[in-house]
């Protein structure tokens, strides 16, 4: 009996165990097929839907072909096409994100009501959200406990794989070649290599090169000292198994450190598991009161990289320019939006969404959170970050500021992150600061006292 392989979030072929298990014991046929799903397709922004399509194509070449891209809600397509197919089961990897798991509930009941069979074996996160609890079954709300459960929990070993796969023949549809053309026109001109072989060669050059000094690094914007990794596994070209299978048994730091990011994304997914409202609303309610701006044009000077804040510039036009923004200075960002302007951090989490390739719920609006402190983790409010010594303690060059920042790129190593210490900083019409840090951080400090009393 031939059975369904849905893909979702693991555009991939290797260390994919929902494929062994559709493939079976009996080497039965297997249908592979992706569904666009206009709910989705359309809302993800013109970045990341690209590299969606990017990756679509690269995954549709791995299986020599054998990917159905079909278009439609999945609710009513998945369960007509295992029908038609005469399918005894449709395998996935479990979604754990709010609007996923509500779409698989409904496509789930409606193949109950058929006989056929719905399969989730692993999810695409090293433990599957929900797993790792405290010993009183409750969900963990700090990192730290939670990634020693987690590391406690542990991890399956990649899966193999599978021997004997026949994959069934595919089904063209016109309509979704053409919106992955489309996709791809409307997209960025350049956007990284797609696909599973580009994820690993990715992630080997990483394992054999910027991983010894990853722990000295990760926090230099101006250096290529992070894995990049981000886009890959938010399509599951790769997935995080693979990774913590190949840094076990390494010695140094790196290798450690490296194993703790991963775990960051998994607490996130796990966060989100439990508290689906956390995506979009705080998720510790105490700062319910908290008084915000609304101030159009700083949120407009904010995003297009114009706040007289050589670092938060430099970053905002990284974002805009590549789709990608490097940690570090994603949290300077995301400070200097919530704290300098005092704008509700979804605001800034949707403009992150929107632009970055790697945009994702759980770790993007948890990030946010964290750094406006209404998150996970009890980040302190008091705790704002400062642009100009943030700028002058990571980028000490000043070279990441140069990069971004045209207008800077005179200023010899630290200047570029104070022009106005400089009689030709503002030469070449770099913006006036639009805020004055130290005012806004005491506004801030006032305005988080008056509403956590
Ligand atoms: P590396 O340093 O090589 O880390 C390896 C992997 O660990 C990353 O690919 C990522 O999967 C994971 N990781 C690292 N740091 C974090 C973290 N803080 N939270 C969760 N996972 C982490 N990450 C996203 O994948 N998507 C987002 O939309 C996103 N938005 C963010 C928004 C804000 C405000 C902040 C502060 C962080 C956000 N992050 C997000 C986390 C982090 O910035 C990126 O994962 C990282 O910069 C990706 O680059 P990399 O792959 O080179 O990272």
């Amino acid at each position: 009996v031939p059975s369904l392989l849905w893909l979702r979030r693991d555009l991939r072929r290797h260390d994919l165990p929902a494929l062994g298990a559709a493939a079976g014991t009996e080497g039965g046929q297997v249908h592979v097929v992706f569904v666009v799903d206009p709910a989705i397709w359309g809302s993800a922004g013109a970045v990341r839907t690209a590299w969606t399509a990017a990756n679509l194509r690269a995954v549709q070449e791995a299986y020599g072909g054998k990917v159905s891209l079909r278009h439609g809600d999945p609710r009513t397509l998945i369960p007509r096409l295992a029908k038609e197919l005469g399918v005894d089961a449709v395998h996935v990897s479990a979604e754990p994100f709010p609007y996923g798991r509500s779409r698989d509930r409904a496509v789930q009941e409606r193949l109950d009501a058929e006989g056929i069979g719905w399969v989730e074996t692993g999810s695409p996160y090293a433990v599957t959200p929900g797993r790792v609890r405290k010993k009183d079954g409750s969900p963990y709300q700090v990192f730290t406990p939670f990634s020693r459960a987690w590391h406690d929990h542990g991890w399956r070993e990649p899966a193999a794989d599978p021997t004997g796969l026949h994959l069934a023949d595919a089904e063209d549809d016109k309509r979704v070649a053409a919106m992955i053309d489309k996709a791809l026109r409307e997209g960025p001109e350049q956007l990284p290599d797609a696909g599973e072989k580009a994820a690993l060669k990715r992630w080997h050059d990483f394992l054999d090169g910027p991983l010894a000094d990853y722990d000295g690094d990760r926090d230099k914007p101006a250096v290529d000292g992070t894995s990049f990794l981000s886009p890959y596994l938010k399509v599951g070209a790769i997935h995080p198994r693979t990774m913590l299978a190949d840094l076990d048994g390494r010695r140094g730091t790196g290798a450690a450190s490296y194993a703790t990011e991963l775990c960051w994304r998994d607490f996130y997914a796990d966060v989100l598991w439990h508290r689906p409202d956390s995506a979009w609303h705080d998720y510790r309610a105490e700062l319910g009161s908290m008084r915000y701006d609304e101030s159009a044009q700083a949120v407009e000077a904010w995003r297009e990289g114009r706040t007289g804040y050589p670092i938060v510039d430099a970053g905002m036009r990284q974002l805009l320019a590549t789709g990608w923004m490097h940690n570090r200075v994603r949290m300077i960002t995301a400070s200097f939006l919530a704290k300098d302007l005092h704008v509700w951090w979804p605001v800034g989490a949707r403009h992150f969404l929107d632009h970055l390739l790697d945009g994702d719920l759980a770790s993007n609006n948890h990030g946010w959170q964290w750094t406006a402190g209404t998150g996970t983790d009890a980040a302190p409010y008091f705790r704002v970050f400062n642009p100009i010594t943030q700028g002058k303690k990571f980028d000490p060059q000043g070279e990441y500021v140069r990069r971004w920042v045209p207008e800077l790129a005179h200023l010899a190593g630290k200047a570029a992150h104070e022009p106005w210490e400089h009689d030709d900083g503002y030469d070449h019409d770099y913006p006036q600061r639009i805020v004055d840090h130290a005012e806004e951080r005491t506004k801030a400090l006032d305005r988080y006292q008056a509403a956590s009393r």
